[in-house]
């Protein structure tokens, strides 16, 4: 199996964390809703109301104008048609059964704007009040104004609150009298007046309608989003069995559960892999702990006062403190390049020189247990980077080589210059290399893989994690290949620095 796998990147940005705040000033869902519901309707309401009025107003107009002309035109025709004397001197009488048939006031008057008819029997003319009863000269004035203006021989017009059909009338041969006939508007007025009531009444039942739905709405919308925060709340408390699940019917919450379900699962796994991390790390710590407490023992006890003796005993408890020092270096580097406490210092440095100095480090490797590095190094590479932390890197990337390479014990570095202004830096391993499942994970902090090795070279299962870190913070392309019984080989990719 042959794969070449870059390392899996983090798809969600760690935020610093922030406290929770309880108490929000933002507005509930509910209210927002409601909010909108009842200004919606509200508005709709009005805009029907006002509508309807001006609607119901114009055609009541147009129809009391028809209507009064036409009763205007037949009351016309009934007074022409009958001969002066067919009254028998009872002409009001007759005027006021017209005006009770169509429903309507009726005058005949002078041109001077006297009531002529009908005439009230049994009234004092001389009674002012009676006397401003009788006057119609500014009616009077109206009526001649609109004749003039109108194009038939008689006028249909609104009066002071009534609507007025007029013409000139001879009822006896010399006379020039006008008939007046007039409405009074009121009935729009009540008609539009219980409009108003009956929109009011309206008005309030779409209140309490779009109160309904909008709390029928939020809740349908918010319960999910209450359940996914009262569950994301226990999974800050560490409940990692939490399953978030958004309302099937939106596409938002459908993402935004599944975004929660992953934040979960790495959550889970850090969870898993930290706890893994004490344990290994405690043990870790606990050999090396040992090994000084019994060789300290035993240079009081017994190699005390043997200088050879008590020099390779120090020897060991000199070599233990160092691992143990190393173990807690990494696990300090690690959340110091993490938090991005410690910022990069960038400079522009040999690589090719700095690589045979880290290569150097393991020279006791090749004395003491047989290790062979075969090198294929381009010289004067120059890149700009932070040369402390990248010298971590080929460190971590060559020890870890050297830990898992075979029986052969054999070690492949290489530096060489690339075509597009960039060199790579690889290692090669011959070990039992990485399983295809595997390759993603191992980039991972405090993952270690399940197999033991035989470790020349300390390991805490941080390396690659600080190595990923510390290429992520200076952009740098690198990943691994391997081959699974044949070896694996990790890779990075600098640019050149002229
Ligand atoms: P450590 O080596 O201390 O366990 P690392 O973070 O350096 O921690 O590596 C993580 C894991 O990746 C190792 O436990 C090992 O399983 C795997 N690994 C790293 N380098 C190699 C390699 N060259 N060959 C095979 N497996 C490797």
């Amino acid at each position: 199996m042959h794969g070449s796998v870059a390392p899996k990147q983090p798809k969600i940005k760690p935020r610093r964390t922030r406290r929770y705040r309880k108490k929000q000033r933002s507005t509930s869902i509910y209210f927002l809703l409601w909010a909108i519901f009842s200004a919606l309707s509200l508005l709709i309401v009005l805009i029907f109301g006002v509508s309807q009025q001006l609607l119901m107003e114009q055609s009541y107009k147009t129809e009391a104008s028809q209507e009064i002309a036409e009763k205007g035109e037949k009351i016309r025709g009934h007074i022409k048609n009958r001969p002066p004397d067919s009254f028998g001197g009872n002409e009001s009488g007759y005027i006021h059964i017209m005006e009770m048939e169509y429903d309507v006031r009726i005058f005949i008057l002078s041109e001077d704007g006297r009531r002529i008819l009908p005439q009230e029997p049994n009234v004092d003319m001389t009674d002012p009040d009676i006397q401003e009863y009788f006057d119609f000269t500014e009616e009077t004035a109206e009526l001649k104004k609109q004749l003039t203006k109108s194009t038939a021989d008689f006028a249909v017009f609104e009066g002071d609150g009534e609507y007025v059909y007029g013409c000139e009338i001879a009822l006896y041969e010399d006379s020039t009298w006008y008939l007046y006939v007039g409405k009074s508007l009121s009935l729009m007025e009540t008609a539009i007046a219980r409009m108003n009531v009956r929109m009011v009444l309206i008005a309030v039942f779409v209140l309490v309608l779009a109160f309904a739905m909008s709390s029928a709405v939020s809740g349908w919308l918010a319960k999910p989003i209450s359940e996914m925060t009262e569950k994301a709340r226990r999974l800050a408390q560490g409940d990692f069995e939490v399953d978030f699940h958004g309302a099937d019917y939106n596409k938002e919450m459908v993402e935004l559960a599944e975004t929660l379900n992953f934040a979960r699962e790495e959550l889970s796994k850090t969870d898993r892999m930290q706890k893994e991390l004490i344990a290994n790390v405690s043990h870790d710590f606990k050999t090396p702990l040992t090994m000084i407490k019994a060789y300290a023992s035993m240079i009081i006890e017994i190699s005390g006062d043997n200088p050879e003796k008590r020099n390779k005993h120090a020897q060991v408890i000199v070599d233990e403190a160092d691992r143990l020092a190393s173990l807690v270096g990494d696990v300090l580097d690690l959340s110091k390049i993490r938090s991005g406490v410690t910022p990069l210092e960038m400079k522009a440095f040999d690589m090719s020189a700095y690589l045979y100095e880290i290569l150097d480090r393991f020279a006791y490797l090749k004395e003491t247990q047989g290790y062979q590095f075969i090198t294929d190094i381009d010289d004067g590479l120059y890149t700009r980077a932070d040369e402390l932390k990248i010298g971590q890197v080929l460190y971590n990337l060559i020890g870890n080589a050297v830990n898992y390479t075979g029986e052969d014990k054999t070690v492949f570095v290489s530096l060489k210059k690339q075509t597009d202004g960039q060199f790579r830096f690889s290692v090669r391993d011959t070990g039992k290399g990485i399983k295809p499942e595997e390759m993603s994970e191992i980039w991972d902090r405090y993952y270690r893989s399940s197999e033991a090795h035989k470790r020349p070279v300390q390991g805490t299962g941080l390396g690659l994690s600080i190595v990923k870190t510390i290429l992520q913070r200076h952009n740098l392309q690198f990943g691994v290949e391997s081959e699974q019984g044949k070896g694996s080989t990790f890779y990075a990719v600098f640019p050149i620095e002229q």
